[in-house]
């Protein structure tokens, strides 16, 4: 009998981490915003959406235990908010006399507390219940962690890391539908695994970290996008990298390991989700003229700050600081800006197949809405999202290149090719499972002739 004694021991272990749910208050921030507030024991698993019919919000607390069932009656636009116990699972639901945009459940450390909070926003011109998307943007290294370092060449991975995890933020915090959130806001340095757990707190719906290699060879050179390894054959190297460097879990962390022991299926979903980014992603590279890449297809490692058991989640590594080409293109702003734009716009594919009714994004105009910042040009915006610069100009109707800060402009959808020396249109054609007539129509095109640094229209599939 005694034999059977550990493994229950391991079970019960396994499956009993559950956390206590109180609800503390409903706060209005000003007469269009308001906050449901409650108090967690510890960061948890959390899936929330929304309906329409009615306006509603769902929040399931997984392995949790509300400390009283609760229902209250509320004034004008909120209707009611109630969280009762659903077997393992916590509920709250929000009901609302009208549409709200919300956000995903924050999970904030506050005092000695952990405070969970739904943000909501009324306004006349609010009609469906949506969100904005929440992009985690983590810089690889920081402070007393600089990654690689090429004495030679003046380059320091975590700074280029935090440049281009910055480019990226820029781009999606003025792009409507999406927010950004910086893992890192400074050059400060954050264990690995507190990494992907900021990124849950924050309610991120995908998770990006920017790398940048060194190798002995300074030959080696080009970009590769990781995924995080779930074949059996991965299992020593897990173990491997689990004895370098020790598992720093706080006090409120959620343990991904016993998470994926728990709910293989979201494991397994959230695993597909991450090569589908890193494919987008990988093929927005492609499409850079700048950046050369170093694996043409996405790789797998156990990269630990990928291994969320639900968050779809990448590693970029932007290139060799080690390689003369590849430091000079890391170290200049247009070749950072390039690799920004590659994850923006596999980032932005990537939702647009991913068909989430609960998003801003989702089914709007196929165009872009982009707020324009002070010190912003056209030419730049174009390079940023990899238009032409007469597509935003003629999409815009707009007269001399006048911009504003505080203007809304719309960026065409559509992919774009730079010609590189040696292409040739057919060729071109070919690459993208298109014909050449097909290629030549969509850019008016009426022979063949083509020029360094032109604009070619992909077709959409
Ligand atoms: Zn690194």
């Amino acid at each position: 009998m005694k034999k059977y004694f550990l493994p229950l021991i391991f079970i019960f272990f396994v499956y009993s981490e559950t956390g206590e749910v109180e609800f503390q208050d409903l706060i209005k921030i000003d007469s269009n915003h308001y906050e449901v507030n409650f108090v967690l024991e510890n960061t948890a698993l959390i899936l929330s959406e929304s309906s329409n019919d009615p306006f509603e919000i769902l929040v399931t607390i997984k392995d949790s235990t509300i400390v009283n069932d609760f229902s209250s009656i509320q004034n004008y636009p909120i209707k009611s908010v109630e969280a009762y116990q659903d077997q393992n699972d916590v509920k709250i639901k929000i009901s609302l006399y009208e549409a709200a945009r919300w956000a995903k459940p924050q999970q904030i450390v506050e005092n000695s507390n952990l405070r969970l909070f739904v943000p909501l926003f009324f306004g006349k011109d609010i009609k469906t219940m949506q969100r904005e998307v929440i992009v985690a943007i983590d810089a690889g290294h920081g402070g007393r962690d600089p990654g690689a370092i090429s004495s030679e060449l003046n380059v320091i991975e975590k700074d280029i890391t935090f440049l281009i995890a910055s480019e990226l933020a820029r781009t999606l915090q003025n792009t409507e539908g999406y927010v950004p959130v910086l893992i890192r806001e400074s050059d400060e340095f954050i264990y690995l695994d507190q990494r992907y757990q900021k990124s849950r707190r924050a309610g991120a719906d995908i998770f990006i970290s920017i790398h940048a290699d060194a190798f002995a060879l300074p030959s080696v050179s080009g970009a590769s996008v990781y995924v995080w390894a779930d074949n059996p054959s991965s299992i020593s190297a897990k173990n491997l990298s689990k004895k370098v460097s020790p598992v720093r879990l706080e006090k409120y962390d959620l343990n991904e390991d016993t998470a994926m022991l728990k709910y293989p299926e979201m494991y397994a979903e959230k695993n597909r989700l991450s090569l589908s980014l890193a494919k987008k992603i990988l093929h927005q590279l492609k499409l850079d003229p700048n950046t050369k890449l170093h694996k043409k297809s996405v790789e797998f490692a156990d990269f630990r700050v990928l291994k969320s058991v639900d968050i779809p989640s990448i590693f970029l590594e932007s290139g060799f600081i080690s390689n003369p080409m590849d430091a000079k293109r890391l170290k200049g702003k247009p070749g950072r800006r390039m690799l920004a734009r590659s994850l923006f716009l596999g980032i932005n594919q990537y939702f647009a197949e991913v068909q989430d009714k609960n998003l801003f994004i989702f089914n709007k105009d196929s165009n872009l809405t982009y707020l324009i910042q002070s010190g912003d040009t056209l030419s730049e915006i174009a390079i940023r999202f990899g238009v032409p610069v007469m597509d935003i100009i003629n999409l815009n109707m707009i007269r001399d290149e006048a911009i504003f800060p505080g203007q809304k402009i719309q960026i065409p959808h559509h992919q774009f090719y730079e010609i590189k020396p040696g292409d040739t249109l057919s060729e071109i054609a070919l690459e993208y499972n298109s014909s050449l007539e097909e290629i030549q129509s969509l850019n008016n095109l009426v022979n063949t002739q083509i020029i360094v640094g032109q604009m070619i229209k992909l077709p959409s599939n």
